[in-house]
């Protein structure tokens, strides 16, 4: 098998040293790939990081392993210092008596929270009032230029509180949009709150519907039981809606009921290109009182200076926060987070090392970053785009390592958001077949999963980004990540690490980003992106 790529390797000059490394195993200072791997993720994911939960003691004790890690391997602060500050708010939303009242034309209706309806705040305010605001239902809230699609046309929500649908138009109808199988950003809940925040609305409520948001209303209401974590603004999150929440179908039924219009009719008309928004005649006063708490966590960002073209960044991500201390499973109430994503932090530290030991310095300069928040709604990762330490128009790339651990050796390349970025495409090919694999594509996006991980910022905001990993044909000829006596770890107390990790396909995967980003590093080259909206949000950076 080396044989073979070492032939693939001889007409494949800018990817040669990667299979150099490969093959010799890097032993430097006597440490192999493997073991530096190895050990990132035992001690990240060893009981006394607490499972690393942004805002604890355990963070302090993460981000500063992390920095001492960076420094060892030769990476250079930035300004100064291995941090970057990522302001935060964490907020628990109590609904005055966990009641909501509105009134229309055909009477009131009353929600409970949590089983009719679930609403939260992102302000940094104690107590927030909402005072008779008048309900408008804004079909999808979506308004894509590039689509021709704008639902706030010709309506005032200023004020108001925007009712909607959550996906895109394109889920019910395979001409709008992207079609049934690939959900748009514009049909993310998160979008839908950005832009109701965009036209000043007071409230954005959504309507759920399992099929088309892609999970049950348990999720809905699970996910917003506790504080909530999320970036602070100067200004206390005041450019944001001041209440965001979700509304069940039956209650959404009981709203329209009121209104005295029909939600079918709506439905129907909010999935037609042309439709336009209307008020439903129904008002409402929402009181909150919040718990709040303002601090700040941090990212841990290092450099290895380019040479040439040292003003141009490859960035190489992985967050490092994980679950921290909660309920106990089997009497394990610590969420260590080995795989998800001490294996993606100790990845970075493999990837830094392979970068160092080149006899010469890479053309462009790589920034190794580890974000906080991801678990909590990528807020680190947002919080760099918005602020990053190096200009995004000069930065080519962005590599994210999620989930590295326990991995087989596999025989093929699967890579999320083909077509997005041809460019892109064409340096994953390559970079595969270095490895002997073939690269396999997925052109959908069913659920949204392409929105969540971190690397999904880094497209938001322009740059383009890969997504790529090692995989085995379907059905599975032998068992991926981490599956325990079958039962998988994901966010489990028993995403632990253990010495008997079979770890030669995450080395795979590592190399795999290594490869592409050693590739970009010295060939000058800027990948482009065809897909329109990133490819305006590129063209709109400075
Ligand atoms: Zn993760």
């Amino acid at each position: 098998m080396k044989k073979i790529v070492l032939i693939l390797f001889l007409f494949l000059p800018g990817i040669a040293p990667v299979l150099q490394a490969q093959v010799e195993n890097a032993p430097s200072e006597g440490i192999s790939d493997e073991q530096l791997f190895r050990t990132g993720v035992r001690e990240l994911a060893d009981d006394s990081f607490g499972g690393r939960k942004p805002l604890t003691r355990y963070e302090d004790l993460t981000v500063n392993y992390i920095a001492d890690k960076f420094k060892t391997l030769g990476l250079q602060p930035v300004n100064g210092s291995y941090f970057q500050e990522v302001p935060m708010l964490s907020v628990k939303t109590n609904v005055k008596g966990n009641v909501v009242t509105m009134k229309g034309k055909k009477g009131a209706a009353r929600f409970r929270m949590m089983d009719d309806m679930v609403l939260w705040t992102l302000h940094a305010e104690e107590k927030l009032k909402v005072s008779k605001a008048e309900l408008v239902f804004v079909g999808f809230g979506i308004n894509a230029p590039e689509y021709e699609w704008n639902d706030y046309e010709g309506i005032d929500v200023k004020g108001k509180i925007a009712v909607m649908l959550v996906n895109d138009p394109g889920f019910y109808d395979d001409s709008l949009f992207r079609g049934k199988n690939y959900m748009t950003y514009y049909g993310r809940w998160t979008y839908k709150y950005e832009e109701a925040g965009r036209q000043g609305a007071a409230g954005a409520l959504i309507i759920h519907e399992t099929a088309a948001a892609a999970y049950g209303w348990s999720v809905v209401r699970n996910g917003r039981a506790n504080n909530i974590l999320c970036l602070n603004s100067p200004t206390g999150n005041k450019e944001r809606v001041s209440l965001q929440g979700w509304i069940t179908g039956e209650a959404a039924q009981k709203l329209f009921d009121v209104a005295g219009k029909s939600l079918d009719d709506a439905l129907a008309a909010a999935k037609q290109k042309g439709f336009k928004s209307f008020p439903l005649g129904v008002t409402t006063t929402i009181e909150t009182n919040n718990d709040i708490r303002i601090a700040s966590s941090r990212n841990v960002a290092g450099v290895l200076p380019g040479s040439d073209l040292k003003d141009e960044y490859i960035v190489y991500s992985a967050h490092w926060d994980h679950l921290g201390i909660d309920a106990p499973i089997d009497g394990d109430s610590i969420y260590n987070g080995a795989d998800d994503n001490a294996s993606g932090v100790a990845a970075l530290f493999v990837i830094a090392n392979k970068f160092r030991q080149l006899p010469e310095p890479p053309r462009r300069s790589i920034l190794f970053l580890s974000v906080t928040g991801e678990e909590s709604g990528l807020l680190g990762s947002e919080y760099y785009v918005e602020h990053p330490l190096f200009p995004l128009v000069k930065t080519v790339v962005n590599l994210n390592m999620d989930a590295y651990g326990d991995k087989l050796r596999t025989s093929e390349v699967r890579a999320s958001g083909g077509g997005l970025s041809k460019d892109i495409d064409r340096y994953v090919v390559e970079a595969a077949a270095a490895q002997g694999k073939p690269a396999r594509f997925s052109t959908t996006n069913p659920g949204g999963g392409f929105f969540r991980s971190d690397h999904f910022n880094f497209a938001k905001a322009g740059v383009p980004v890969v997504l790529a990993a090692g995989a085995n044909p379907l059905p599975p000829k032998a068992p991926e990540g981490m599956l325990w006596g079958g039962k998988s770890a994901y966010h489990q107390p028993a995403d632990e690490y253990r010495e008997s990790w079979d770890v030669s396909g995450s080395l795979e995967d590592i190399y795999l980003y290594y490869g592409i980003g050693l590739r970009l590093a010295n060939d000058g080259y800027f990948p482009k992106w065809d897909d329109a909206t990133y490819k305006a949000a590129r063209d709109e950076q400075k």
